[in-house]
């Protein structure tokens, strides 16, 4: 048998696989990253976390210039946007972040492979590069990290003009007059919320009774409030049974979702943001025998070792919440294995941030979780309004709630609604990685004034003691 090229090979260079080739050469394997995209850093650097935050951050500020510096005696009159320029800032952005990691493929010697991957035989990647050239690469071992892509409504065809996904809604060349987000998750809340900041009216259908399903509901029903203040319209529990993209604009067909009337709703963009599906459907695993759950998702053990020797899956591409910073940690742990050592990744504290205004973020248990299975647990709440420095700067709209077990006190959950929140988190994330209590919250001395007080009287205010209410 012939020697193989590297000691692993891995198919796609998002933030799973990437991080896993870093940590890999880091280990002392030889490493190619295979990925059909020009530029490395997969959905998430080139179309996906980056480009959302760059237009977020543009449009937040868009919006505070326009309606927060009043109450700061700031006066700011003729406020405008030019949109090409904002896109151009987003690119840029995303050129340097991409550019990053082409830099530690270099640093690392990992060799940046371009082309579409499919698995010929466990230790052998057929590659075909864009002109149709193929070659084959072969390695030890093979990490299936190709990730997501929107997921579509039967019927409803993306043509990334008038009915867009993500990508598409990443990309527009103009404010649209009404915008249509069907799936009031992650991605029509963020880039609604991008749009409505710059003029569209945003309406946002939801199958659901609720917005952003499995948050915890309170957080939930605070965020639309605000997001309806903010400009934009929901219409829940209701479903999209059609949409047709003429020339200038797109007919929508609504119904309840418990079925009933249709009505007609025009809109001049659409954006499909009901969820994604993993990448798993033309790599040659059928005929590899690589085991697929029913939606698609690569099946693996706690060593991301699929069931058949030598290749190994992570990422969107195996089941979990589909997040960046889970899928580099998905990565580090598999091949921190593969090199002997203990890879391990505990899922119960990968926090999930809702970039919004104000953020949302959550790492643990939800109430209704915990309620479900009987666990007795203690609720302590602070909201940012009785926080001095969230006066001082004028976001005082929010909470922090801490749940933590009723006997032990081990923190199970935290859920914050606020400025902030998605770099807050990390407080909780750690004392429950550490196994900590919400009275080891409480005793931390926090700084005085600092968004992150709120944390430590809600913490207290688990036990009963807060201090500040
Ligand atoms: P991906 O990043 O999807 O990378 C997979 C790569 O593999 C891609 O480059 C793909 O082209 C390539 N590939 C696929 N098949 C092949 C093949 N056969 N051959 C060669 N290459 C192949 N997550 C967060 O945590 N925070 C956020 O703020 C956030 N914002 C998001 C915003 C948007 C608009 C979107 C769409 C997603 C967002 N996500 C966010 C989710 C995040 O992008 C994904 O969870 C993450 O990118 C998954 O990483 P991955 O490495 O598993 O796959
Ligand atoms: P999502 O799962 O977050 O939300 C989809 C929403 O669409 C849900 O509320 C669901 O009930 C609704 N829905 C499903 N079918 C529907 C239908 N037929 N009609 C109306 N509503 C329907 O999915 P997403 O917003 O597309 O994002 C995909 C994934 O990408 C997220 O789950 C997340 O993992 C990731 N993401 C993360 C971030 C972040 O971390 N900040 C940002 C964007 C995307």
């Amino acid at each position: 048998m012939a020697d193989p090229t590297y000691d692993l090979v891995v198919i796609g260079a998002g933030p799973g696989g990437y991080v896993a080739a870093i940590r890999a050469a880091q280990l002392g394997m030889t490493v190619g990253v295979v990925d059909s995209r020009e530029r490395l850093g997969g959905t998430c650097l080139n179309i996906g976390c980056i480009p959302s935050k760059a237009l977020l951050q543009s449009s937040h500020l868009y919006a505070e210039t326009r309606h927060g510096l009043a109450a700061h005696g700031i006066t700011a009159q003729g406020v405008t946007f030019d949109l090409a320029a904002m896109m151009a800032r987003k690119d840029k952005v995303v050129d340097a972040n991409t550019k990053g990691v082409a830099f530690l493929f270099k640093k690392h010697k990992i060799a940046h492979i371009r082309g579409t991957a499919r698995i010929a035989a466990a230790g052998s990647v057929e590659v075909t590069d864009t002109a149709g050239a193929k070659q084959t690469v072969a390695a030890t071992r093979i990490l299936i990290a190709t990730g997501s892509t929107p997921a579509g409504l039967p019927g409803i065809d993306f043509d990334e003009q008038r009915i867009v996904s993500s990508t598409g809604a990443l990309t527009l060349a103009s404010v649209p007059k009404r915008l249509v987000v069907i799936g009031a998750g992650y991605i029509g809340l963020e880039l609604g919320s991008v749009w409505a900041r710059l003029g569209a009216e945003v309406t946002v259908v939801e199958f659901q009774g609720r917005i952003l399903p499995g948050v915890d509901t309170e957080v939930a029903t605070l965020a639309q409030r605000l997001f309806v203040r903010q400009g934009l319209s929901f219409r829940l529990s209701t479903k999209v049974t059609s949409a047709k993209a003429g020339k200038t604009d797109v007919t929508l067909s609504l119904e309840p979702a418990a079925g009933g009337a249709a009505e007609t709703v025009t809109a001049d963009v659409v954006l499909v943001a009901v969820g994604r599906k993993p990448n798993t459907a033309d790599l040659g695993l059928e005929a590899l025998g690589v085991e697929r759950d029913a939606k698609g998702f690569i099946v693996v053990n706690n060593a991301f070792a699929t069931n058949v020797q030598g290749i190994y899956a992570i990422g969107d591409c195996v089941a979990g919440p589909m997040l960046a910073h889970k899928a580099s940690e998905d990565g580090v742990a598999c091949v921190e294995t593969i090199a002997g050592r203990v890879g391990h990744v505990d899922y119960n504290t990968v926090p999930g941030v809702v970039y919004t205004w104000p953020e949302i973020a959550a790492v643990g248990r939800t109430e209704q979780s915990l309620k479900d299975e009987g666990i007795e647990y203690s609720v302590g709440k602070f909201p940012f309004t009785a926080t001095p420095r969230a006066r001082a700067n004028g976001y005082t709209e929010g909470f922090v709630k801490i749940l933590a077990d009723k006997r032990t006190d081990r923190v199970l959950g935290v859920h914050i609604i606020g400025a902030e929140a998605g770099t807050l988190i990390h407080e909780a994330v750690l004392a429950m990685e550490f196994g900590g209590s919400a009275e080891d919250i409480a005793r931390t001395c926090h700084a005085h004034p600092t968004l992150a007080e709120a944390m430590k009287e809600a913490a207290l205010d688990a036990a009963g003691r807060v201090i500040h209410l």
